[in-house]
């Protein structure tokens, strides 16, 4: 059987490298995964993961993280942690005990001490220079400006799939805040026998759509990962335009356990795949007229502005 990795935003794609290399060296799903997303984690350079993620109304820099192993359905996750480095490292290791598998603040942050997770302070010089900068102003939850997560999905050679997702979630957010990341079924979900899915954009929006177990529910009654993706982005973006009369920024992946993947988007998003039969490549996502999805293949990063 082959494998694939399958990660959101432009800021994956080194990951997807990593992963990718892993898994033809027969790594685990759950290993590839972890691997894509701790190399945005450490990387100061992308604003809203991990180090030099962006802070909270107070200045404080708080991460949710989640992961599900697609094999047992198990999943654990973190919300509203502060001053460790690798959320969705948190999140696995929450994953096999029976009770206590969604752990938040101060209760996340001693149990990630008391395991031995290394700390690390994310607020960097440079998006605590942007948080003094834009201190008070009026959140819009419509823009796209400093909130992104990475999701990261993985298929092994053995069949198994993981899901896993870390974020600083939505800048200058309210105080215990959480988004829809850490939220099993909306952010992420995985299982084996169908395939896997995760989700970026506007969490409350998200959260409405239970998009991600809708996706690999779409899978299972035999939709391709393309129509599952497409199909779960149209129908939420139609309720939230005839219901509340707005549209939002939201982007879905899916990746169907044959390695095969499908994107849903409303607006221009990046990502990257890689698989035993492709090379890492990184994509262009575009919103069609039809809420059929547009891909290309982008042949010069460069051209990519968003991350
Ligand atoms: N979904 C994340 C949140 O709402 C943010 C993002 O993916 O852009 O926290």
């Amino acid at each position: 059987m082959g494998y694939a990795i399958l990660s959101t935003w432009k800021m994956s794609f080194q990951g997807v490298c990593e992963a990718s290399c892993l898994l033809k060296d027969h790594a685990s799903a759950g290993d590839a995964a972890v691997r894509c997303i701790q190399c945005t984690e450490d990387n100061p350079a992308f604003v809203s993961v991990g180090y030099g993620g962006l802070p909270d109304e107070n200045g404080r820099v708080f991460l949710d993280g989640g992961f599900m192993d697609g094999d047992t359905l198990k999943f654990g996750a973190v919300g509203a942690l502060e001053g460790f480095r690798s959320p969705v490292a948190i999140a696995r290791s929450l994953k096999d005990s029976n009770f206590n598998n969604f752990l938040v603040g101060k209760g996340a942050e001693a149990y990630a001490e008391a395991a031995g997770f290394e700390k690390r302070d994310n607020l960097t010089p440079e998006s605590r220079a942007r948080y003094l900068k834009d201190k008070g102003k009026t959140q819009n939850l419509f823009s796209y400006d400093g909130h992104d997560t990475i999701c990261a999905l993985a298929l092994d050679e053995n069949g198994s799939m993981c899901a896993g997702v870390s974020t600083s979630g939505l800048y200058l957010k309210k105080a215990g805040r959480l988004g829809d990341s850490p939220v099993i079924g909306s952010g992420f979900y995985a299982d084996s026998a169908i395939g896997a899915a995760a989700a970026t954009g506007v969490g409350e929006e998200i959260m409405k759509g239970v998009l991600s177990f809708r996706a690999v529910m779409y899978l299972r009654s035999g939709m391709t990962p393309m129509q599952a993706a497409e199909t779960a982005v149209r129908e939420l973006k139609e309720d939230l335009a005839n219901r509340l009369g707005r549209t939002s920024s939201i982007s879905l992946i899916v990746l169907g356990n044959d390695g095969t993947f499908g994107v849903g988007t409303t607006i221009e998003f990046p990502f990257a795949y890689a698989s035993d039969t492709e090379p890492p490549t990184l994509y262009l996502a575009n919103a069609g007229s039809d809420g059929r999805t547009v891909i290309t293949r982008v042949e010069d990063p460069a051209t990519v502005t968003q991350d």
